[in-house]
C-alpha cells in the first residue's frame, strides 16, 4: 500500500527527502512523478542532504544529468523523444549498484526503469502544500 504525507513547506519536503535518503544510501533508483512545481527538485535537495552531499542541487535546465558525488540527478523534462532518452544510456547508471539515481519526468520513458525503482508521486494540493505518496 502506498503511504502519503502532506508537506506544508519547502523545508518539510526537504526533510522528507532526507529520510528517503536512508532507503537508497547503498544505491538505488527513485522515480519522481508530478507536474512542474510539484516539488520534485526540492525533494532531491533533501535526498542529497540526507546523503551528506554539500553541493546545492539545482534544476538542471538544459543539462539532463547532473552528478553530485554518488547521486545522479536526471531531469527528462525537455526530452520528449524516446530515442533521445534511450541514447543517454541511463541503464549504465544503475548497473553500478552503488549509484543513487533520482529521475524527474520518468514517464517520458515508460518501461526503462529497473523493476525495484522506488516510485514517488508529488501533487500540488495548495499553495504551499504538497501531497507526496511513496
Ligand atoms: P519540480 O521539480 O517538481 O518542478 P520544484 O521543487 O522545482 O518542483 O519547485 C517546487 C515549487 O513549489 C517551489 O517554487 C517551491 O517554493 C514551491 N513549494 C510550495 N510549497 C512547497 C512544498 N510543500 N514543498 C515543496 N515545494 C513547495
Ligand atoms: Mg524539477
Amino acid at each position: 500500500m502506498r503511504k502519503s504525507r502532506v508537506t506544508k513547506s519547502i523545508k518539510e519536503t526537504q526533510k522528507l527527502g532526507e529520510e528517503l535518503a536512508k532507503r537508497v544510501q547503498n544505491g538505488g533508483v527513485i522515480c519522481l512523478y508530478g507536474d512542474l512545481g510539484a516539488g520534485k527538485t526540492t525533494l532531491v535537495q533533501g535526498i542529497a542532504r540526507g546523503l551528506g552531499i554539500k553541493q546545492k542541487v539545482v534544476s538542471p535546465t538544459f543539462i539532463i544529468v547532473r552528478k553530485y558525488g554518488q547521486l545522479w540527478h536526471v531531469d527528462l523534462y525537455r526530452l520528449r523523444n524516446l530515442l533521445e532518452i534511450k541514447d543517454l544510456g541511463l541503464e549504465e547508471l544503475w548497473q553500478d549498484k552503488r549509484n543513487i539515481v533520482v529521475v524527474e519526468w520518468p514517464e517520458r520513458a515508460v518501461g526503462l526503469w529497473p523493476k525495484n525503482a522506488i516510485k514517488i508521486t508529488l501533487e500540488t494540493v495548495g499553495e504551499s502544500e504538497r501531497k507526496i505518496s511513496i
